[in-house]
């Protein structure tokens, strides 16, 4: 492992110093992301572990079970003494249709087949993945506590929750983690979240660091998404916002270059870690896609800078759109 590459931060309930770059293992599990090659996603975890990266998020619904279990095998040997995980429950899946389900049921089951499927006795970060209509935000937090206190489970975190959701979370649960999406073009955090973040000592797991590829500087108009990708549906990459978008990128990584020597997903990742309690989600499927690791590393972004890559994305993105497309159903489907 080069930690030497790598910047780490304390969550309360962990044993280890936490990575503030994450691998998130969506595309691994091939589902929404146009298919994945197994073998070639265990290299690039154990990829990321070489680069330091301790903290590896996943989900059951990522390819239903296969990115869990791709994970276990990449940390099988040895690996994952040295690793956290970071896994969730609650969204269900059936004929290839997913929805939400936080039930204590649900989550029990869920439980069980993840520590099966990652090859361990415990999880370190479970979090709930998407708030549940269906089901009293209590039951599903004394449900969470409920795994904790037997061990199961180090620390508990949820995703996609609101502030208020999370203070009656609060009140059958300890809750350490949040993972909202967030991003240089989906800042809607911004406006609460993040301030309440910090206000109660939450670690915030920031998903789509680099807006599904995105801000990697490696997308072009010509790019063409396969399968069953997200993209596909993604209204950022529908024109003319994809152009605008695009265009905004180019800038980004000609701002980047100019003060700082450095291209535009190095600036997208390191805007997210330069914020004391935010870890950056980076997803990746090939083992080269993370060779940009140290240029994130060991520098900051100055207030000047902050200011132009406020100015270029006024400028340039004049129609934004926000993640919200991604939200799954409810139950009553
Ligand atoms: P992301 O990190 O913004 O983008 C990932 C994609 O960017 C990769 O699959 C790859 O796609 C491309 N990419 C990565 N590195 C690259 C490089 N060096 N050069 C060129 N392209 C590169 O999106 P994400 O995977 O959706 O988000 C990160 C993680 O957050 C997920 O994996 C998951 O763990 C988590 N997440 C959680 C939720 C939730 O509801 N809690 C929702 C979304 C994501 P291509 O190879 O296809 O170009």
């Amino acid at each position: 492992m080069n930690t030497e590459k790598m910047e780490y931060i304390d969550i309360e309930g962990l044993p280890l110093k936490v990575s503030k770059i994450a691998l998130g293992t969506w595309a691994i599990g091939g589902w929404m992301w146009g298919g994945a090659d197994d073998d070639e996603s265990v290299r690039t975890i154990r990829a990321a572990l070489d680069g330091g990266i301790n903290l590896i998020d996943t989900a059951p619904v990522y390819g239903f079970g296969r990115a869990e279990e791709i994970v276990g095998r990449a940390l099988a040997g040895g690996r994952r003494r040295h690793t956290i995980i970071a896994t969730k429950a609650g969204m269900e899946w059936r004929d290839g249709r997913v929805f939400r389900n936080s039930s204590p049921e649900r989550l029990r089951r869920e439980l069980e087949e993840s520590l099966r499927r990652l090859g361990t006795d415990f999880i370190d970060i479970y979090q709930v993945h998407w708030p549940d209509e269906k089901t009293p935000i209590e039951e599903t937090a004394a449900a969470m506590e409920g795994f904790r206190h037997e061990g199961k489970v180090r620390i508990i975190g949820v995703s996609n929750y609101a502030p208020a959701q999370m203070d009656r979370f609060m009140t059958a649960s300890t809750l350490r983690t949040v993972q909202p999406p967030y991003n240089l073009f989906e800042r809607q955090i911004e406006s609460e979240l993040l301030t309440y973040a910090s206000g109660k000592n939450l670690t915030v797991l920031a998903y789509g660091s680099l807006c599904r590829g995105l801000l990697s500087g490696g997308m072009d108009e010509g790019r063409v998404f396969t399968g069953d990708d997200i993209r596909k549906f993604d209204p950022k990459f529908k024109q003319p916002r994809f152009a605008q978008y695009l265009a905004a990128v180019r800038k980004l990584d000609d701002m980047a270059r100019r003060r700082f020597g450095r291209g535009v997903l190095a600036l997208a990742v390191r805007w997210l870690i330069d914020r004391e309690n935010v870890i950056a989600l980076w997803g990746a499927r090939r083992p080269d896609q993370l060779a940009p690791i140290g240029d994130v590393i060991g520098w900051s972004i100055d207030d000047d800078a902050l200011k132009e890559i406020d100015r270029i994305l006024d400028e340039t993105v004049t129609d934004p759109v926000g993640p919200e497309f991604m939200s799954p159903p409810g139950r009553d489907i």
